[in-house]
């Protein structure tokens, strides 16, 4: 496909409209079950109810004697028949006068309704030995130190609704109902692609005329970051063949193929053309600074992305749209996910009219305020600008520049 007159003219694509393209139709991965321990950051695909009600019987919240409140209106000294420890089974009954030792969560003995601390009694703390008698020094009401039954869960209670995104409480709470894997929507499968003839592998000795591939490593990263399965598909030369057989690979497994390098209008720029080949192309021109050149396509149910190349430009093109695709497909309900901080500009910064500006920040606190100064340069090769920004500074399309003093929203990206 080459660029012709017509889509030249056309007027580039506002971000939300290039968004809303992106994510017309597209619906959660199907649900699955997963271990606890695959479960973190997964987001619940269903209902989940308590299995057990927690704790399952009236237990100690201390360690101490299990006592009769009637025993103690005043300080008295009680024989001690027994103890009952976390895991044992109250085999004891406190009968008038008696007192059994107890230590935390284990069950309550039939006949006592209180707990008094060993605080609050003569027992030395941590001895193993049981005392033969024990001398109670404060009173106690029915219910002291007791956890009752079901005073955490009951059965049935709901534990986690459809959309909820799993926490590690979350993940301890399903464990607590009963459940050993849960309900989640699929984790999207994103495969990376670099295309160039002058990148090798990050590590690798350069030869004249190379670089390091920075941006299958940040665009891995990126995809993980975002709650996706990455994969990388190596680097592609500059040739048609080259990335049409990479993304013939990827097809076979991949949800979404990112792609960077190649997407402009340069004799070598091959990508979009290799898109129309597998699939389709929806769009590739978005108002944005960073990284107007984007292709977008599919190719069955597989999204593609072709981003730009230059590495500040494919990771902020990413977070602006692959993440938000990567977090439909994974159920989140708020598929940005990100916060928005208003902040004031300490710098100048100029920029592209006509398209939507995200500059590299990092943002401080000034008393209740914030303040967000330049991380650096902000060509789009300066990658180390990004790397110490915090934040993305949105200058809106109308403006060439923005002064020292102006009011910006900044996208948190860490
Ligand atoms: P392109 O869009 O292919 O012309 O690439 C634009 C710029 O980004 C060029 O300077 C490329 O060398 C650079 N670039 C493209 N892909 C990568 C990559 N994977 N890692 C680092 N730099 C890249
Ligand atoms: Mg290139």
């Amino acid at each position: 496909m080459s660029t012709t007159i017509e889509q030249m003219a056309r007027p580039l694509l506002s971000v939300e409209e290039a968004r809303a393209q992106m994510l017309d139709g597209l619906e959660p991965l199907p649900a699955e079950n997963v271990s606890l321990e695959e479960a973190l950051g997964r987001v619940g695909a269903a209902e989940v109810t308590s299995l057990t009600t927690l704790p399952p019987w009236d237990n100690s919240a201390m360690d101490g004697f299990a006592i009769r409140s009637d025993d103690v209106r005043q300080p008295v000294t009680l024989q001690v028949i027994g103890e009952v420890a976390a895991g044992g089974v109250a085999d004891v009954t406190v009968e008038p006068g008696t007192a059994a030792r107890i230590l935390t969560g284990a069950p309550m003995p039939p006949g006592a309704d209180a707990v008094a601390p060993v605080e609050d009694t003569d027992a030395e703390p941590g001895v193993a030995e049981l005392p033969v008698r024990v001398e109670i020094r404060s009173t106690f009401n029915a219910g002291a130190h007791i956890r009752r039954a079901g005073s955490d869960l009951r059965a049935g209670q709901v534990l986690l609704r459809p959309g909820d995104v799993l926490s590690p409480a979350a993940i301890s709470v399903a464990a607590a109902g009963g459940h050993a894997a849960l309900p989640v929507y699929g984790k999207p499968k994103v495969a990376i692609l670099a295309t160039g003839d002058e990148l090798v592998a990050a590590g690798a000795t350069l030869g004249p005329a190379q670089i390091p591939d920075s941006n299958t490593p940040g665009l891995m990263a990126a995809a993980r970051d975002a709650g996706a399965e990455a994969r990388s598909l190596g680097i592609a030369r500059d040739t048609f063949e080259s990335v049409r057989d990479a993304l013939d690979r990827g097809l076979e497994w991949a949800d979404v193929i990112v792609a960077s390098g190649g997407v402009s209008v340069g004799a070598h720029d091959v990508v979009k053309d290799a898109f129309a080949a597998v699939g389709r192309i929806d769009l590739w021109r978005i108002a944005v600074q960073p990284g107007k050149p984007l292709a977008f396509g599919r190719a069955g149910k597989t999204l593609l992305f072709g981003l730009p190349g230059n590495p500040v430009s494919s990771l902020v093109t990413f977070e602006l749209f692959v993440r938000p695709v990567i977090r439909c497909l994974a159920g989140h309900q708020d598929i940005i996910g990100r916060e928005l901080v208003r902040a004031t500009l300490t710098e100048r910064v100029r920029k592209a009219p006509g398209r939507r500006g995200f500059v590299r920040v990092r943002l401080k606190r000034d008393g209740d305020a914030w303040l967000a100064d330049l991380a650096g340069g902000q060509e789009s090769h300066m990658l180390a600008a990004l790397a110490a920004a915090d934040g993305l500074a949105i200058i809106p399309e109308a403006l060439d520049e923005a002064a020292p003093g102006s009011a910006v929203d900044v996208i948190r990206i860490r």
